[in-house]
């Protein structure tokens, strides 16, 4: 488990893994794994994701 601190708080993720995505709007991170679909946005803000990775 890590702790990764971004500019609009903290979130707790399990593994190693870097994040997938960031959030435009609240800069929250995210996985692949946290979503079912490939229809994404910032379960935090709705907000649009960019795919960090690239
Ligand atoms: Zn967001």
């Amino acid at each position: 488990m890590q702790i990764i601190p971004y500019a609009g708080g903290i979130t707790f993720v399990d593994g190693e893994d870097k994040p997938d995505y960031q959030c435009n709007s609240c800069n929250k991170p995210f996985w692949k794994d946290n979503f079912d679909s490939v229809f994404i946005v910032c379960e935090h803000c709705g907000g649009e994701l960019k795919d960090v990775n690239r």
